[in-house]
C-alpha cells in the first residue's frame, strides 16, 4: 500500500503528497515485521460439505481450532434459515441507530429473550461485544467514580476504562483474579461509587475470574459490579446463562454484558440489567447512541441460535465431553473451550502454528500485544462441532510439532 495522502497532488493521478506519512508508515510496518508482529489477514471460507470447523485456507482444507463458534451454531440450519428469511422479507440494513428508527420488534424480542437467559429484568443490544463494553464503562465511570478492573481484561473493557477515565472516573488495575488484592484496594479507595469490571472467562487463558469471591467482596464495599461473559454465554451454566449462573450469582450482578459473535453464532453484543441501566446506558453511551442497531437478519439469526441451543443441550454437554477428551490428552484439568498453550517467544509460537497448519489444522499463534512479552502462545478453541477425530489428531499434531510433550 501506497499513498497514504488525502486528496490526491499526485501527478500520476494516485493519491500523494504526504511524504512523512510514507516515512512513518513503511518505518512502522517493518518495524512489526522486524519483531514477528505484523499481522496478515487470511481468507477462511467454508470447506465442503459446510461445517462450523471445516474450512479451506491457505489452499488447503482444514479443522478449524481458532473459532469462538463454541456450539457450532453458525451453520445450524436454523440461523440460516432465519437470517435467509428476515433478509428476503425485512431487507438487509436497519437503517439507522436504534434511539433515530434502526429499532425494531425483532430487536426487542431479543432483548426479552437475553434478559430471560440472564435472569434480568430488561437488556440492550448492540452491534457488537466491543460497543457493549465501550458504552456501558463510558456511560457509567465518571467524575466521583473509581474503576477496578482485572489486569486480563478484554481491550473492550480496557477502552472502556480509558473513556470513563476521561469523563473524571479513576482507574485501578488489579491482579489478574486476585481478590483479595482487590479487596484492599477497594477498602484503600475513598471514591464516592466503586465499579469492579471482570471477564468471567478470560479470552487468552480461558480460565475463569472468582465470581463468587468478587460478588462478596463487591457487597463488602457497595460496589457495582460488571460482568463480560463473552466466552461463557450458553457455555457455563444449567441453562447456558455463564459462569454467574454456574456459581448462582446472577441475581448480585448488575450488568451482565456478552457477545451474540461467539457461542449463539450471530454477531452483535447486549448488556443485560435493569430497566434503569438500560435507559442510562441508551442515553449516554455513545457507541450505542451514535452506532447503526444490529440488522434484523443477524438479529433473527441469533434468536433462532438461542432457540437451538435451548432445544438441544447435548450440544453443550458435546463441547464438555470435548474439553474434557483435550484436557485427559495434554495432562490438564480445563476450565473452559479455551485452551492456551504457551510457548514463550514469538518465532516459536509462529512455527508451532505453521506446523499445526501443515497438518491440517487451523490454531492461530497470539502475540503481544495481545499477550504480555514472553507469553506467545497458540490459542486453542474446542467446538461441539468438532468430532473425537478432530480432537485426536489435533493432540497428535500439536506433539509432532514439539508445542506440548
Ligand atoms: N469481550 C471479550 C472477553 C471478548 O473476547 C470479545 C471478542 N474477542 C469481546 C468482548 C468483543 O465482542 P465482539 O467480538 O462481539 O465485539
Amino acid at each position: 500500500m501506497t499513498g497514504t495522502g488525502g486528496t490526491g497532488g499526485g501527478t500520476d493521478g494516485a493519491p500523494g503528497g504526504a511524504a512523512p506519512w510514507d516515512d512513518w508508515l513503511e518505518r512502522s510496518l517493518s518495524e512489526l515485521a522486524g519483531r514477528d508482529l505484523l499481522r496478515e489477514l487470511e481468507p477462511v471460507e467454508p470447506a465442503e460439505p459446510a461445517s462450523a470447523v471445516h474450512v479451506r485456507a491457505d489452499g488447503r482444507r482444514l479443522v478449524l481450532f481458532s473459532s469462538n463458534d463454541y456450539l457450532g451454531l453458525s451453520f445450524h440450519p436454523d440461523l440460516r434459515r432465519a437470517a435467509a428469511r428476515a433478509a428476503r422479507e425485512r431487507g438487509s440494513g436497519p437503517r439507522g441507530s436504534p434511539l433515530i428508527c434502526g429499532y425494531t420488534d425483532a430487536h426487542r424480542a431479543l432483548e426479552r429473550e437475553l434478559a430471560e437467559l440472564k435472569g434480568t429484568d430488561d437488556c440492550l443490544l448492540f452491534p457488537t461485544g466491543f460497543a457493549a463494553n465501550l458504552a456501558v464503562l463510558s456511560s457509567v465511570g465518571s467524575e466521583g467514580t473509581t474503576i477496578f478492573s482485572d489486569e486480563l481484561n478484554h481491550a473492550s473493557i480496557i477502552d472502556g476504562c480509558r473513556l470513563a477515565r476521561r469523563r473524571g472516573a479513576e482507574l485501578e488495575v488489579y491482579p489478574h483474579a486476585d481478590v483479595d488484592a482487590l479487596d484492599r484496594a477497594l477498602e484503600a479507595s475513598d471514591a464516592d461509587r466503586k465499579l469492579i469490571v471482570t471477564d468471567t472467562v478470560f479470552s487468552m487463558d480461558g480460565d475463569l475470574a472468582p465470581l463468587d469471591e468478587i460478588v462478596r467482596v463487591k457487597e463488602r464495599h457497595d460496589a457495582l459490579l460488571v460482568i463480560d461473559e463473552a466466552h461463557a454465554t450458553l457455555v457455563f451454566g444449567e441453562t447456558g446463562a455463564g459462569v454467574a449462573e454456574r456459581f448462582g450469582v446472577s441475581d448480585r450482578v448488575e450488568v451482565q454484558v456478552g457477545t451474540l459473535s461467539k457461542a449463539v453464532g450471530a454477531l452483535g453484543g447486549f448488556a443485560a440489567a435493569s430497566p434503569e441501566w438500560k435507559q442510562w446506558v441508551y442515553n449516554r453511551g455513545r457507541a450505542y447512541v451514535y452506532s447503526t442497531a444490529p440488522p434484523v437478519p443477524v438479529v433473527e439469526a441469533a434468536r433462532a441460535g438461542l432457540r437451538a441451543a435451548r432445544e438441544d443441550p447435548s450440544l453443550r454437554r458435546r463441547l464438555w465431553s470435548r474439553v474434557e477428551q483435550l484436557g485427559g490428552r495434554l495432562g490438564r484439568d480445563l476450565e473452559s473451550p479455551v485452551v492456551p498453550v504457551v510457548l514463550g517467544d514469538e518465532e516459536r509460537a509462529m512455527e508451532a502454528s505453521r506446523g499445526l497448519l501443515e497438518r491440517g489444522y487451523h490454531v492461530i499463534a497470539i502475540r503481544p500485544p495481545t499477550v504480555p512479552a514472553g507469553t506467545s502462545r497458540l490459542r486453542v478453541a474446542l467446538s461441539a462441532a468438532h468430532s473425537e477425530e478432530d480432537v485426536a489428531g489435533l493432540a497428535d499434531a500439536l506433539e509432532e510439532v514439539g508445542a506440548v510433550s
